[in-house]
Parts: structure tokens; sequence; C-alpha cells
């Protein structure tokens, strides 16, 4: 029995041993060349990280909406309706680093395109 612990012991901590390290800040370019489909060439683009916006009451996940598609309505258990918020009753919110959300606005049609795919970094820092 002590050795099986000692061994998934040594196994954590080979796993971790491996993990990559998440880098504190990261530098950016404020402005960087890419692809603009709108204009169909490479231009000029402005980099900034979008911002989080306040959740509309008219918006996907409202009351009303669920009602109408039968959601919350009647008697029993109501799922998500019976239940308090996620953040309550989940380990949410309790990460390190956050995905970044970059935004990229052309300098020659002023349209904004967004980033492929976000990278875990503590924080972020435009030069
Ligand atoms: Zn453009």
């Amino acid at each position: 029995m002590a050795a099986g612990a000692n061994s998934s012991a040594a196994a954590s901590a080979t796993f971790l041993n491996t993990l990559p390290v998440l880098p504190f800040k990261m530098k950016f370019p404020k402005t960087v060349s890419r692809y603009c489909p709108y204009c169909r060439k490479h231009t000029e683009h402005k980099v900034f990280l979008a911002k989080k916006k306040a959740p509309s009451s008219l918006k996907y996940g409202s009351k009303v909406r669920a009602r109408r598609r039968g959601r919350a309505r009647g008697t029993g258990n109501l799922g998500r309706y019976s239940k308090p918020p996620v953040t309550q009753w989940k380990m949410t919110g309790k990460k390190q680093t956050k995905k970044t959300d970059m935004r990229y606005q052309c300098s020659v049609c002023s349209k904004t395109h967004t980033q492929r795919k976000g990278i875990r970094i503590k924080k972020v820092e435009f030069e």
C-alpha cells in the first residue's frame, strides 16, 4: 500500500515537471501587419484587448427566453433553474491565468477581426 502511494506521488511529480511554465507577463506589439479579409490583402492592424461587456437581459440566457423555450416552466426539478449560480457551487474563477482575447483593427477599412486562439498568460503588455 505504501509502495503504491509512493509510485503515484512520483508520477504526479514527473507530470508537474513536464508542465510548461506560464509566463507572468507577455509583450505584444501595438501594430502588426496582418491579412484583412475585407481589404483582401495585408494591412497595418491596431492590436488591443477586448473589453468585457455587461450581459444584456435581452440576450441569450435571459429568463424570458428560457420560459418561451419551455425551460423554466411547471413543477419539479427545473435543471439550472433549480440550482444556485455555478459560481456558488463550482470552483470557477480560480484560475491564475486568463486566455487573451485580442482584437485586430484594420487601419484601412477600420473593421475589427478576432484572434483565432487565445493563449494563457497572466498579464498582457503592449509596446
Ligand atoms: Zn481592411
